[in-house]
């Protein structure tokens, strides 16, 4: 199945010609909102984004992901999971999909339509990524476009459709663990574990440091992406 891992190239200095990156500035439509918390009302911090490249499903679309990274929300520090017996095989609402993203906002674009967003304010530095073309996912690849998931709990946990019918497929997933390097000046993540409530690492983790799994339609539909995690 084929599969793009993605590399670091570049000198970190963010172009207005790159698609796929984190950090920086968000490239999105003018039109699109640049998002806000839904729990706490801050501007989330733009993590990543990716354009998928020719082969991939969803070819000619981009996905940037954006998580609130200033405020400890217990539970919602992840993405909320479907009630259903089991999360492999699961038939996922469309529903649940339209309202589960609160302390995190996956935006879908025509990649031609993206823009540099200098209204946005960068909180991670800057890095160019590579698709690299693979029949495999590359197990300790940060970010990995299409192909089959890495399950770091021992068993799976693919959800088959949305609304009964509308079969997904793994759009993209990010390592455990993986650390955004924070920008000077940009403000600690929230950390309630410690005194200061505040991170004192350099660098930014997405959803507690769980491994991150978007799943989308078999083409894209308009139904939110879905997020899954697994954590070790
Ligand atoms: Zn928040």
């Amino acid at each position: 199945m084929l599969t793009w891992n993605l590399q670091a190239v570049g000198d970190g200095v963010q172009t207005p010609e790159e698609d796929t990156f984190w950090g920086g500035k968000p490239k999105l439509p003018p039109a699109m909102s640049v998002p806000i918390c839904g729990l706490c009302g801050q501007e989330m911090t733009f993590f990543l984004q990716a354009a998928f490249p020719q082969g991939h499903p969803w070819q000619g679309k981009s996905l940037a992901l954006f998580y609130c990274t200033d405020t400890w929300h217990d539970q919602f520090c992840l993405p909320e999971a479907p009630d259903v017996r089991n999360l492999n095989n699961a038939d996922i609402p469309s529903s649940f999909l339209r309202q589960y993203e609160r302390t995190f906002r996956t935006l879908v674009f025509d990649t031609d339509q993206g823009v540099l967003r200098e209204d946005c304010t960068a909180r991670i530095a800057y890095q160019a990524l590579f698709p690299a073309k693979s029949n495999r996912p590359k197990q300790d690849a940060d970010v990995i476009l299409g192909g089959e998931p890495v399950w770091i709990m021992g068993w799976p946990e693919r959800p088959a459709c949305v609304d009964g019918n509308q079969r997904l497929t793994l759009l993209a997933q990010i390592r455990e663990g993986l650390r955004f390097p924070r920008l000077e000046g940009a403000p600690p993540q929230v950390n309630p574990f410690l005194r200061s409530g505040l991170s004192s690492q350099p660098w930014y983790h997405l959803f507690a440091r769980a491994r991150v799994y978007l799943w989308g339609t078999e083409e894209p539909s308009g139904v939110p992406v879905y997020i899954s995690v697994q954590a070790q």
